[in-house]
């Protein structure tokens, strides 16, 4: 748990990090109209919630499976044998 934490603060960090150097939180009071408050810990609570997302999004993402049979494949590969994309391919035509 505490591993996962120190990760968690780490990517947080990361992202509030990147959205101040390149000004995002400027460019949305424009967008959006509002004066905002720079000193206000709420801005930590939107990088949490922002990196929470993201890790969220990445949880639910569904296990490759191969393209003809279905089986398990590894993430770079479209078919799990050679067989199953000729297969995959010949149906195809
Ligand atoms: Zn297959």
């Amino acid at each position: 748990m505490t591993k996962i934490n120190k990760y968690k603060i780490s990517r947080v960090t990361s992202l509030s990090i990147v959205l101040n150097n390149n000004k995002i939180y400027n460019l949305i009071s424009k967008v959006i109209g509002i004066e905002l408050d720079y000193d206000s810990p709420i801005f930590r609570e939107i990088e949490e919630y922002i990196v929470e997302k993201f890790e969220e999004m990445d949880d639910n993402r569904p296990t490759p499976a191969c393209g003809f049979c279905g089986n398990d494949i590894d993430n770079d590969s479209i078919y799990c044998s050679y067989e199953c994309s000729k297969a995959d391919n010949t149906e195809r035509v």
